[in-house]
């Protein structure tokens, strides 16, 4: 048997936290047994589905990595399809017309409310084949009436259902549409899928889908539902807990695998370990291991995941994100060998890479303005002395380098006999604007040697008018 499983989200807004959740668990389910993701875009619901949602999932896939190896489909381009397994099951008998009006139904539903009892369909038309001609008819799945129906949820364990509890669903309504329950019974049925892993919120559906899957004689899949994100709060993970596009996580400067890492171990985990590379979650994934209570969106967590991960990864690995994040604020990072650089010199002080393309603007541009309150504090008739001393060695320093640098500027506080940070300081001033960078030897060493005595002399012109 080859795996099969499908993340199938319904573009009716903005792919999120606990989408890409399920998502990576179907497809490290996938990976992990050579198998064939699926991605299906449920999009039958035309009022609330929007392009615009569907270019946000295919977008938000693609940057976490997550790829297909089938699809995407469309369920509104299977319409025809839908149609023709209609068809089907009214020929077998498995579904039947029934030509109840809106006024049937309300006064089905009075009377068994008046006598007390759950309002549902009643199957009157369930063994009816005298049409009512003029009368527009929907389409029921003749669901059977006794018996049981048990989930073998590989998270939840055995869920048993009563058949009595199941009405008998429409599957198409008067005008010919095909409704949800029935279209993923289908896709899951043509699109061969032996592992449903989806959210929790999809176990009360269950029991229908896979009575209709036996009525099509279709192979049952397993059946993996997954617990809730749920806010540090406690209540349903929304917008307010940041549950937002996962879009706005690449913008905020998160890597992919740092999320997918902790997404991976919201609900599942391996002994304790709790820093993951993608490998090994496809190594070691199982949804046989995935946990049943609901978990919490802790962004103080996932915020020291993505420094681990940005500490881990091979600087090369950042490149890429950095540059992207550096075009946002206008600034075109050509040199691929200077951002590696600055990854290396920045990695352990940022969270994010955003943060860290912010911290490091001053690298592409000289400071338009200099920090008043660390001028006050740092530029003074003594710093001015050294600053003038530092340019004139720098000037003859032959070997740019971070340690010829560090040894320069120690030999200056050395014979000036004073402190490294009286030095050190005012030129992290002069070149970043700022009293914020990675060690000056570094900091200088990846500007250059030009641009480095260019920026000391424009602001010790400044300083000295
Ligand atoms: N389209 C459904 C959703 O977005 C998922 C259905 C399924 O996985 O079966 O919640």
């Amino acid at each position: 048997m080859i795996v099969r499983t499908r993340f199938a989200p319904s573009p009716t807004g903005f792919l999120h936290i606990g989408g890409l959740r399920t998502a990576l668990f179907c497809w490290l389910f996938a990976r992990r047994h050579s198998g064939r993701f699926i991605l299906r875009i449920e999009d039958t619901d035309l009022e609330r589905s929007t392009d615009a949602a569907i270019q946000q999932i295919l977008d938000g896939m693609e940057w976490a990595g997550l790829v297909q190896d089938e699809g995407p489909f469309f369920q509104t381009k299977r319409f025809d399809r839908y149609k023709e397994v209609i068809e089907q099951m009214l020929a077998e008998g498995t579904a039947y017309r029934c030509y109840c009006t809106k006024e049937d139904l309300e006064q089905m539903r009075a009377q068994q409310v008046a006598r007390g009892e759950k309002p549902r369909y009643d199957g009157r038309w369930r063994e009816r084949t005298d049409p009512l001609p003029g009368v527009a008819h929907v389409v029921r799945y003749k669901n059977p009436l006794v018996g049981e129906v048990v989930v073998n949820d590989v998270v939840h364990g055995p869920v048993v259902f009563q058949n009595t509890e199941l009405d008998d669903l429409i599957i198409a309504r008067s005008d010919g549409t095909p409704t949800y329950n029935f279209c993923v019974v289908v896709d899951d049925m043509d699109m061969e899928i032996t592992h449903v892993i989806r959210g929790d919120d999809h176990l009360n559906n269950t029991p229908r889908q896979l009575n209709m899957l036996r009525a099509l004689g279709a192979h049952a899949p397993v059946y993996a539902h997954l617990p809730m994100i749920l806010g540090a709060d406690g209540a349903k993970l929304s917008k307010r807990h940041g549950a937002v596009s996962v879009l706005q996580y690449r913008d905020e400067g998160f890597l992919p695998e740092a999320l997918l890492n902790y997404l991976a171990r919201l609900g599942w985990s391996h002994g304790d370990q709790e820093i993951f590379t993608v490998e090994e979650m496809v190594r070691l994934f199982d949804i046989a291991d995935v946990n049943k209570s609901a978990s919490a969106f802790n962004a103080e967590k996932l915020a020291w995941l993505n420094q681990q991960h940005l500490m881990r990864v091979p600087a090369v690995r950042i490149v890429p994100v950095l540059r992207w994040h550096l075009e946002k604020e206008d600034i075109q990072a050509s040199d691929e060998a200077v951002l590696e650089q600055i990854i290396v010199a920045q990695r352990e002080r940022a969270k994010t890479v955003r943060e860290m393309a912010l911290n490091s603007l001053f690298f592409f541009r000289p400071p338009s303005f200099y920090d008043e309150k660390a001028v006050r504090k740092h530029i003074n008739p003594e710093a001015l002395l050294l600053l003038r001393q530092a340019v004139r060695d720098f000037e003859t320093l032959d070997d740019w380098t971070a340690p010829a640098i560090h040894g320069l500027i120690n030999g200056i506080a050395a014979a000036k006999g004073t402190s490294l940070g009286k030095l050190a300081q005012p030129i992290r001033l002069a070149v970043c604007g700022g009293t914020v960078s990675p060690p000056i030897d570094a900091t200088l060493a990846i500007l250059g040697k030009s641009e480095s005595l260019s920026r000391l002399s424009q602001a010790l012109a400044l300083w000295t008018a």
